[in-house]
C-alpha cells in the first residue's frame, strides 16, 4: 500500500514536473489545451478491463478530441523523458482485453472511445464510390456497421462481438468466421492516421510511410495510436442463413473445416461466406452463452442425438451463407450442394435465417442476457491459441479430451484461417503453417460456482494447457498475447523480434506507449530495455 502511494506520488510529480503545473485530486486540470481527469469514476474505468484479473490505476485519463490532442499529450509526455520526467501513456478502446493491456499504472490513460452527440471526433465518413469508411480510432465496430449500412455499405471482415474498438482489433488483427475469405481485419484497412511516440501525426498507407502502417497493424498499440483507419467496405448482403451441424469425429469435422476455407477462391455462390466451429463437452447442450442459436426453452440435448463418441465430445460447425433478397430463390440450392459434401451426423442440421445486421451483431444479444443476471462482470480467465493445422488433433487428445475433462466454464471456439490471406509484414505472429487453428477458450469464473469454475482452477488449467503445448512442442502462438519477460516476448516474436525492436526504437524510442502490454518498459529514469 505504502509502495503504491509512493509510486502515486512519484508518477503525479513526474506530471508536475513535465506539465508544470498544480494538481489537484478531484479538479481536472489543463495541460495547453488539454485536459486531464482525475475523476474517481474515470480513473476507476480506466483501472480494470474485461479480464477482471488485476486493477491498475493510471494517474489521470485524457479524453482526446481530435489527432492533434493525441498528438499533444504524446509530446508533454516525452519531453521530460530520459532526464527522470516524462510519463508512459496508453489508448485504451473499449477496455476489453484481458490482461491490462490498455492500463498504465503511472501515466495517463487516453479513453480513445467516441461520445457519440459531443464535440470531438467526426462521426464515419463514408466514400460510396470507392468503398471504403474513414472512422475514428475510437469508433465501436457496430457504429461503423451502423453508419455504412446506411450505404448499403459494410465491412468485409469481422470479430465476433462489435463491441470492440477499431484501433484496438486493428492492433491484434480482428478475426472470426469470415478470415479464411477475406483475411483478419488488418488485411482490410488502406490507411491508417498514427499519432507516433515522437508525437508525430502520420498518414501511412501501403504506399506513404509502409514500415510504420505495417508494424502498426497487429502491434500491441506499440508504435503509435490509432486515430483514423479507412476500412475497405462491400455491398452489404441483407439476410443470413445461419447453419450449425454436429460431429462426433474430430477428424471428419476438421476435414469439412478445411475443406470449406479451401474454397476461398471460388465465387460466392461456391462457398459459405463464415466457417468457424466449437467444441461440446459440458452441459450436454448445444446453446452457450456467446450465441445462443436454439430456443433456451427447448435446449437440445446432445444424448438426443444418439450419436456421442466414447469421450462425451462433440464439435460443432458453424457455417453462413450470406444473400441478396433478390438471391432468395438460389440460397437453398447453393447451400444444398455444398452441404452434401460434409460428413456430420445425419440429421443434426440446425438452420435459422436472420438479417445480416443480427447475425454479425449476435453476442450482443448474449451480452444483455449475462449482464441482466450480473454474469457478465465476472473474471474472464481467456485463453487464445492459433494451433498448426498439422498439430490439431494432438491438441484435440490433449486438451479437449484431456485437461478439460467433462467441464470447461464456457464456450471453446474452433476455426481454422488461410496463412497466405494475412500479411506478413504486419507484426502480428501466426504458426508456420498455411492453414491454422483459432482455439478460443472463452471461459468465466464464478467465485460461488462449483469449484471448477473458480478462476484458480480455470487459470491453473489455461497454465496446463500452455505447458501441454509447450512439452508436446505444438508450435501454437498466443493470440492476443499475454507474456511477462522479455525472453518470452522474444519467443513470442520468433524472427519478427528484431524488426519489431527496430521499429519500437524507431518510432516510439522513450517506450512510453501501451506499457501495460508489459514488452518494453518506458525510458524514464533509467536505461532499462525491457521488463524483467
Ligand atoms: P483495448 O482492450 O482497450 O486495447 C487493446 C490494446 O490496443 C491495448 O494495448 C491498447 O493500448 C491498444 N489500443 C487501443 N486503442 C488503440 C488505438 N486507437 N491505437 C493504438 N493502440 C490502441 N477479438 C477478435 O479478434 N475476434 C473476436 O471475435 C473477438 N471477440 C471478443 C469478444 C469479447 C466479448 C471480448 C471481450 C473480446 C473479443 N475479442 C475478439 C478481443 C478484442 O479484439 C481485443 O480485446 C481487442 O483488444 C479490442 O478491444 P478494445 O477495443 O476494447 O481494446
Amino acid at each position: 500500500m505504502a509502495t503504491k502511494l509512493l509510486l502515486i506520488v512519484v508518477a503525479i510529480y513526474r506530471l508536475i514536473v513535465t506539465v508544470g503545473l498544480t494538481l489537484s485530486p478531484t479538479e481536472p486540470f489543463q495541460l495547453g489545451a488539454i485536459r486531464l481527469s482525475t475523476n474517481t469514476a474515470e480513473l476507476e474505468e480506466a483501472s480494470v478491463d474485461f479480464g477482471r484479473l488485476g486493477r491498475s490505476e493510471p494517474v489521470a485519463v485524457f479524453r482526446p478530441s481530435s489527432a492533434h490532442d493525441v498528438a499533444g499529450l504524446v509530446k508533454a509526455a516525452t519531453s521530460g523523458a530520459g532526464a527522470g520526467v516524462g510519463f508512459p501513456v496508453s489508448a485504451r478502446g473499449h477496455g476489453h482485453s484481458i490482461n491490462g493491456q490498455a492500463h498504465t499504472g503511472d501515466g495517463v490513460v487516453v479513453e480513445m472511445g467516441r461520445r457519440i452527440g459531443e464535440n470531438g471526433p467526426g462521426a464515419p465518413k463514408v466514400n460510396v464510390e470507392k468503398e471504403y469508411v474513414d472512422v475514428w480510432g475510437g469508433e465501436l465496430w457496430v457504429d461503423v456497421l451502423r453508419r455504412t449500412l446506411e450505404y448499403g455499405l459494410a465491412p468485409r471482415s469481422w470479430t465476433d462481438y462489435l463491441y470492440l474498438t477499431v484501433g484496438g482489433t486493428l492492433s491484434n488483427a480482428g478475426i472470426s468466421g469470415q478470415a479464411f475469405n477475406h483475411g483478419p481485419q488488418i488485411s482490410n484497412v488502406h490507411e491508417l492516421d498514427v499519432v507516433t511516440g515522437k508525437g508525430e501525426i502520420v498518414t501511412c498507407s501501403e504506399e506513404k510511410s509502409p514500415e510504420l502502417f505495417h508494424a502498426v497493424l497487429g502491434g500491441l498499440g506499440q508504435f503509435g495510436i490509432i486515430t483514423r483507419a479507412r476500412i475497405a467496405l462491400e455491398p452489404s448482403p441483407q439476410r443470413v442463413r445461419w447453419i450449425r451441424v454436429l460431429y462426433s469425429n474430430f477428424t471428419a469435422f476438421t476435414k469439412d473445416q478445411e475443406y470449406l476455407i479451401s474454397l476461398h477462391d471460388k465465387p460466392q455462390s461456391q462457398k459459405f461466406d463464415y466457417v468457424e466451429g466449437f467444441v461440446i463437452v459440458d452441459e450436454g447442450l448445444i446453446n452457450n452463452w456467446r450465441s445462443s442459436f436454439f430456443s433456451p426453452s427447448n435446449p437440445v440435448k446432445i444424448s438426443s442425438l444418439g450419436s456421442t463418441n466414447n469421450e462425451g465430445v462433440l464439435y460443432c460447425l458453424e457455417i453462413t451463407k450470406n444473400y441478396f433478397d433478390s438471391q432468395n430463390h438460389s440460397v437453398d440450392q447453393e447451400i444444398e450442394a455444398l452441404l452434401k459434401d460434409l460428413d456430420y451426423i445425419p440429421a443434426s442440421t440446425f438452420t435459422t435465417d436472420l438479417p445480416y445486421i443480427d447475425f454479425l451483431d449476435r453476442v450482443h444479444k448474449a451480452e444483455l442476457k449475462l449482464r441482466s443476471k450480473g454474469l457478465w462482470e465476472v473474471p474472464h480467465p481467456w485463453l487464445n491459441l492459433f494451433v498448426p493445422k498439422s498439430r490439431i488433433s494432438d491438441f484435440n487428445e490433449g486438451v479437449f479430451k484431456g485437461i478439460l475433462g467433462n467441464k470447461t466454464s464456457g464456450p471453446i471456439l474452433i476455426y481454422p484461417m488461410n496463412k497466405h490471406k494475412w500479411d506478413n509484414r504486419t507484426s502480428v505472429v501466426t504458426p508456420n503453417e498455411e492453414v491454422f487453428y483459432l482455439v478460443a477458450l472463452l471461459r468465466s469464473a464464478l467465485e460461488n460456482g462449483e469449484e471448477t469454475q473458480s478462476l484458480k482452477y480455470l487459470t491453473d488449467q489455461n497454465r496446463r494447457i500452455l505447458k501441454f503445448c509447450k512439452d508436446a512442442n505444438i508450435g501454437i502462438k498466443q493470440y492476443l498475447p499475454h507474456y511477462t519477460t522479455e525472453s518470452e516476448w522474444m519467443n513470442h516474436f520468433g524472427d519478427k523480434w528484431g524488426h519489431f525492436n527496430k521499429m519500437k526504437t524507431e518510432f516510439d524510442p522513450k517506450r512510453i506507449l501501451a506499457t501495460g502490454q508489459r514488452i518494453f518498459k518506458p525510458i524514464l529514469d533509467t536505461n532499462d530495455v525491457a521488463l524483467r
